[in-house]
């Protein structure tokens, strides 16, 4: 089967695949999986939170803005050390990739930001690939990740850009996109994806697809998160998703992103063996490992290998789909620090609900 990436995916046609009957909707999506990817094959990643709670921002789901009362309690940011150490353990748990993830609305040059870039090139010396999620950086920011041995960015476009609206009013849609056209810039690849069961429409999750298929190349990983309700949030009360709607949204990604990883992310402790595995039938070919994802909770790993065993899956070993990025020391990097201040726009909207 040859595939064609396409970037003009109508709204319409994704919803219409997105309805199709359950049966052909899955063998659609297996069909276009093994062209592109071993169906046997799932990344395993790790995802670390090196930086929790105080966020400025109003994420109407996340248990890390400051401005909302949950259980999370707010931690600075980790030393080099203790990020390897977390690294060395998800690498002996099988897990390929280590995502460190900061409560900041963007990143800000100055000595935490060099200790992220720090991170990254201890991390990449590990041979794991290093992915960031630090919030919305600028084209400098990037290229120093980058140069740093930054394997991928991730960005969450959250839900379509009407619904975006009704989850965060403290900034943009435009700005999410011009911090992945920032991360294109340099050799980084682009994770980026949303999450279901916030009370969007299926219209809504059809024009997040649309939305990240048309960017030009899709991103090479796409997370596919159910939400997971906290306590203290505006979400809290939100019902969880239903697993058909979660095989749904993983099967239309798959069909609509054909040589993407779709990430089975936030959400699976909500799922069970036989629902993830329709998923992972369906296209999905990565998740996190490790209790924790950031702050919410996630399966035990070694539930995750049981059920590998049990499915025959192997665990993807790292830089399979792209070879690993040079780390250049930071005495002789060609980037400085601009000591740069962006203005990320401050939308006037509010949360209607
Ligand atoms: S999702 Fe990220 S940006 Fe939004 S409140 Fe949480 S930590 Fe802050």
């Amino acid at each position: 089967m040859t595939l064609k990436e396409r970037h003009d995916w109508t709204k319409e046609e994704v919803l219409e695949i997105y309805n199709m009957s359950m049966m052909d909707l899955m063998y659609k999506a297996a069909s276009i999986h093994r062209a592109s990817h071993d169906p046997n094959v799932v990344q395993v990643s790790t995802l670390l939170s090196i930086k929790t709670g105080g966020c400025p921002e109003d994420c109407a789901y996340c248990p890390q803005a400051a401005r909302y009362h949950t259980d999370v309690e707010a931690q600075g940011m980790m030393t080099v050390d203790q990020i390897k150490q977390k690294a060395i353990q998800a690498k002996s748990i099988g897990s390929s990739r280590l995502c460190m993830g900061a409560a900041w609305r963007n990143v800000k040059d100055g000595p935490e930001f060099e200790n992220v870039l720090e991170a990254v090139r201890t991390v990449n010396k590990l041979d794991m690939e290093v992915c960031c999620t630090l919030g919305m950086i600028t084209e400098n920011q990037a290229k120093r990740l980058a140069e740093a041995g930054l394997y991928a960015y991730n960005h969450n476009l959250d839900s379509s850009e009407e619904y975006y609206k009704e989850v965060i009013s403290t900034r943009g849609y435009q700005d999410r996109l011009d911090t992945i056209e920032n991360v294109r810039k340099t050799s980084v690849t682009v994770c980026s994806g949303g999450i279901i069961g916030m009370g969007e429409k299926v219209e809504d999750r059809a024009g997040m697809l649309v939305a990240l298929s048309n960017l030009v190349p899709h991103p090479e990983s796409v997370p596919i998160n159910a939400l997971v309700s906290v306590e203290g949030t505006p979400l809290e009360n939100q019902e969880s998703v239903e697993i058909w709607e979660m095989v749904r949204m993983v099967a239309t990604a798959r069909i609509v992103m054909p040589t993407t990883q779709v990430r089975l992310s936030a959400g699976r402790t909500q799922m069970s063996p036989e629902g993830q595995a329709m998923c992972f039938f369906a296209g999905a070919n990565s998740i996190f490992a490790g209790d924790k994802l950031l702050t919410t909770p996630n399966p035990e790993i070694s539930d995750d290998m049981k059920l590998f065993a049990a499915l025959g899956l192997n665990p993807q070993k790292p830089f399979t789909k792209k070879s690993k990025p040079q780390t250049v020391e930071a005495e002789d990097s060609q980037y400085e620090s601009l000591g740069e201040k962006p203005k990320w726009s401050r939308p006037t909207h509010s949360i209607s609900k």
